[in-house]
């Protein structure tokens, strides 16, 4: 299921060419929740035993347009999972201060510890989208960040952590209905702002930076997942499917206990 939603590497990446709503398999949302309920368990597990191992770490990084689901995601995927051994970072407006560094500089100190989960809502990237689509720097610097990037990401790996990148890609119809929701339901409008209108009007400008994210920033060390996302039971079976695989894959081990604690007993 997951290994084909990774674009080929090297190539240009048109979003024209993923469905949002494209399901591989005979999953219903009923069948998705079973099994999304089965691999939060496994993760459950695995996330302890890297949390016990204490060598690797683990990032999932989550972009998306305006409603797609990132906050929902999060919720389902590190459900279970002990709070103690991961962190979420949501990106917002860089701070005065974040402003006065490079790029990264934020976002490295967000980056998870030996042991633990980290989770980012928005990361790295909005440094080539809303930065690009917006003009907040000149292209002459936003064109050097995909480079950065790779070799930003290239350097954790090396340090011992594993990345795991999705693209929770949504059709303009239905961030209408999401956004059309939020306004209707009084419970959802503090979700809802005007912005949110100047940014739907930038739709196409962002799937073409959304489309050089994933063109350039694509590597075997580090793919991208385009996550169709119009359903979203079937986002959260996505995404919580390449958690467990990438944990599984990880295959973190619970350390050897001290030596000569046979027949202690404890007074
Ligand atoms: P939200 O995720 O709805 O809380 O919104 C966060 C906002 O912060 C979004 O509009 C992002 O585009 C914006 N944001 C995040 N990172 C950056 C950045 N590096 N530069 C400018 N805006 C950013
Ligand atoms: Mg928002």
């Amino acid at each position: 299921m997951i290994q084909s939603l990774i674009p080929r590497f090297g190539e240009p990446v048109k979003l024209a060419d993923y469905d949002p709503r494209r399901v591989d398999g005979e999953w219903d949302k009923k069948s998705a929740e079973e099994q999304i309920a089965k691999n939060t368990e496994a993760s459950r597990e695995l996330a302890y035993r890297l949390y016990a191992e204490d060598r690797r770490a683990l990032l999932l990084v989550l972009q998306g347009m305006d409603t797609s689901g990132k906050d929902g995601t999060i919720r389902t995927v590190m459900t279970g999972i002990n709070p103690q051994t991961f962190q979420i970072t949501a990106f917002k407006q860089p701070s005065e201060e974040e402003l006065d560094h490079d790029f990264l500089w934020r976002i490295h100190k967000a980056v998870p510890r030996r042991g633990h989960v980290g989770v980012f809502n928005r990361s790295q990237y909005e440094d080539v989208l809303v930065v690009r689509v917006r003009n907040l720097v000149p292209e002459s610097e936003w064109k050097s960040r995909y480079r950065r990037i790779n070799e930003f990401e290239e350097l954790l790996v090396d340090g011992g952590g594993t990345l795991m990148k999705c693209f929770l890609h949504i059709s303009k119809d239905e961030q209408r209905e999401r956004l059309q929701a939020r306004l209707d339901d009084p419970s959802k409008r503090w979700k809802f702002s005007k912005g949110d209108l100047a940014e739907r009007t930038l739709w196409d400008d962002y799937q073409q930076a959304y489309e050089a994210v994933l063109s350039k920033c694509n590597t075997p060390l580090v793919p991208w997942y385009v996550v169709p996302s119009d359903r979203k039971w079937y986002r959260n079976l996505v995404v919580s499917q390449i958690f467990r695989e990438t944990l599984e894959k990880m295959d973190p081990q619970i350390p050897p206990p001290e030596e000569g604690l046979d027949g202690i007993v404890v007074e």
